[in-house]
């Protein structure tokens, strides 16, 4: 079986290591691809970050710190302290010491020339995550948030961890999005796979900005698999984190058949073949199903491994499902 998931940091990386975590227990044989939003990449301290690649990278390579959901285990900031002591640290911004080495490869390897695919992969051959992870374009493309009443821009991560998103975003503007082209492999794998996943990640400033990058959302349209979405909404409130502000900001109201509405069924031009509500949620269910949505109501809490891997598993349900 090929899967490909679309997918931004804490929320498409708890998915996927239940997701793998349900195929070896069930000896299902899969391939399995992760499409990583490269939006919220960032230079810092001259050096290239890309929280989502490392979040994904991490988690499935057991190197994540569990509790905060991104960053490393055992994380220790004394460069970080070295850097405020010449006045140049990003204070706003953790930047751990075993998190750096990261960035500081990351940062060699491009500047000799490889692509942020290449790079990926040199890093992935020292995490092992069990999946291909690609970034969704070897260009950049920087998210930025256009504040309200202002005409100026800020860096998307400055605006969602320094301002923790309580200053209204009028607009995100992903620059560089229109001349990007997906990274190699990517479109072939949405194609060619049998289910391709919307895990629990920010459907706009996640998903959104993997699905603006062009010729990605047509060959989500367009893939012979089916493809399955999974609301990180619960009980209207997005389950971690803020990602209500950015709903709000594109006018989708911050609920879990909202965003399914929002991402569409494939039967009308838009992309779900099937969409999962947590159980609290079972309500939408009928209204979903009318508007061409085919839905189940399941618990949709990433508590732990177990549940995580119980909802991957009613997911790849979901798309078997006629
Ligand atoms: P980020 O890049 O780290 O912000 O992570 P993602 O874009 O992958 O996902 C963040 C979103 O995942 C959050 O805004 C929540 O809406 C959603 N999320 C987080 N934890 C859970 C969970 O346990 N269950 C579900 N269904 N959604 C979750
Ligand atoms: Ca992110």
């Amino acid at each position: 079986m090929r899967i490909v998931l679309l997918a931004g940091g804490v929320g498409g990386a708890r998915f996927t290591r239940g997701l793998l975590d349900h195929l070896v227990a069930s000896g299902t044989a899969a391939d399995v691809t992760v499409v990583a939003n490269t939006g919220d990449d960032i230079w810092m301290n001259g050096l290239r970050l890309c929280p989502d690649l490392d979040t994904m990278m991490y988690t499935l390579g057991g190197g994540i710190h569990e509790e905060q959901g991104w960053g490393r285990a055992d994380e220790s900031r004394r460069v970080a302290d070295e850097l405020d002591a010449y006045g140049v640290g990003v204070a706003w911004f953790t930047l751990g010491d075993l998190d750096l080495a990261t960035h500081i490869a990351r940062t060699q390897l491009l500047r000799e020339g490889n692509s942020l695919s290449a790079a990926t992969a040199r890093l992935c051959a020292r995490w092992k995550p069990g999946v291909r992870l690609l970034p969704m374009s070897d260009e950049p493309v920087e998210t930025h948030v256009r504040l309200a009443g202002s005409d100026q821009l800020m860096h998307f991560e400055e605006w969602w961890v320094r301002l923790r998103a309580t200053v209204p975003a009028q607009e995100f503007v992903q620059s560089g999005v229109e001349d990007a082209s997906p990274a190699p492999g990517v479109l072939d794998a949405i194609r060619d796979a049998d289910v391709v996943v919307l895990p629990p990640s920010n459907p706009v400033v996640s998903i959104g900005t993997i699905l603006g990058v062009p010729g990605i959302r047509d060959a989500v349209r367009e893939t012979s698999g089916r493809v399955v979405g999974v609301s990180p909404i619960i009980g209207g409130a997005a389950v971690r984190g803020m990602a209500a502000a950015c709903l709000t900001t594109i006018g989708v109201a911050t609920s879990a058949d909202a965003v399914a509405v929002h991402y569409g069924p494939r039967s009308r031009g838009g992309l779900l073949d099937a969409w999962l509500v947590d159980e609290t949620d079972a309500v939408l269910v009928p209204g979903l199903a009318a508007d061409g949505i085919p839905c189940r109501a399941v618990p949709l809490w990433l508590r732990d491994t177990a549940s995580s891997a119980r909802l991957a598993a009613d997911a790849l349900a979901m798309a078997e499902r006629d």
